[in-house]
């Protein structure tokens, strides 16, 4: 591939998710799992300023036996909440069957790492959303996935038609393991580089640890990520998904100070 474009600092999606001097924040818990947990979560995340919030009904779960998500009843959990707090949705398509679904409750479509290189949910998507300007995707790129591979991923929904695809460094598997991955920085510059695609950072699943999030945050800033998307949690110990690495409720609320100077010395504002 050509290495020799500037970076691409000024890239938007056309349904607002991603604008020009612009540093977008989506928080959230990783799992909605009842009215009650999702609505308190989601409620930091307006208090705190945030238009995203982020909340998984179809979860990936390594192992068959942990707690898979509550499905279309985590999706009408997610829509009713979101739709009461002026909040936009994020959330987690696993499967074809419910791209339809997902689309009705949720402006923005997420594919999970585990589903990166899954082309046919990728071509599917794709062509689900095309003719849809409101509806986006965010890519997580796959934890064992060059850089190269993910937008040839995101390249897949594209030419299905796809729009308003955001890409997602979200931590690669490598032999370290005081982190759950490794957070590869480079990659967002590169991937900028290479695409005129948005690139946004998780550090949330990238770090698995909740005190290297912010800091993790104020680098991707500094790596001309165009935003963020982490995991936060009104109770964090009691979370029944990603519990080590959910912001609390304090440190949700104490991000954007924590970004400003950084996001200023970039020519962004955090939204
Ligand atoms: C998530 O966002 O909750 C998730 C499972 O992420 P990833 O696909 O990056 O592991
Ligand atoms: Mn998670």
């Amino acid at each position: 591939m050509d290495t020799t474009h500037g970076v691409k600092t000024n890239v938007s999606t056309n349904n607002g998710m991603i604008r020009p001097n612009a540093f977008r924040v989506v928080a959230g818990p990783c799992t909605v799992e009842s009215y009650d947990q999702f609505a308190a979560s989601a409620k930091v995340v307006k208090q705190a300023g945030y238009e995203y919030v982020r909340g998984g009904a179809f979860k990936p779960r390594t192992s068959p036996y942990s707690f898979q998500g509550l499905g279309k009843e985590g999706l009408e959990i997610l829509s009713e909440v979101s739709n009461e707090l002026g909040l936009k949705a994020v959330t987690e398509v696993l499967d074809p069957q419910d791209i339809d679904a997902v689309m009705e409750h949720a402006p923005i479509l997420q594919i999970g790492a585990r589903n990166m290189a899954n082309f046919s949910l990728l071509k599917a998507i794709g062509s689900a959303i095309s003719g849809s300007p409101e509806h986006g995707v965010i890519l997580k790129r796959g934890f064992a996935a060059t850089v190269e591979e993910w937008i040839l991923a995101a390249e897949y929904i594209t030419s299905a038609g796809g729009d308003n695809v955001v890409l997602c460094e979200r931590g690669i598997r490598t032999f370290e393991t005081s982190t759950r991955f490794t957070l590869d920085l480079s990659a967002v510059i590169v991937a900028k580089r290479l695409t005129d695609l948005p690139v946004i950072v998780d550090p949330s699943h990238a770090a698995g640890r909740r005190d290297l999030v912010v800091p993790l945050s104020k680098a991707s800033v500094a790596a001309e990520a165009d935003g963020l998307i982490v995991e936060s949690h009104h109770e964090p110990r009691d979370a029944l998904c990603d519990a080590e690495q959910a912001l609390p409720s304090e440190a949700l609320m104490g991000l954007r100070d924590a970004l400003r100077p950084f996001a200023n010395a970039m020519g962004r504002e955090v939204v």
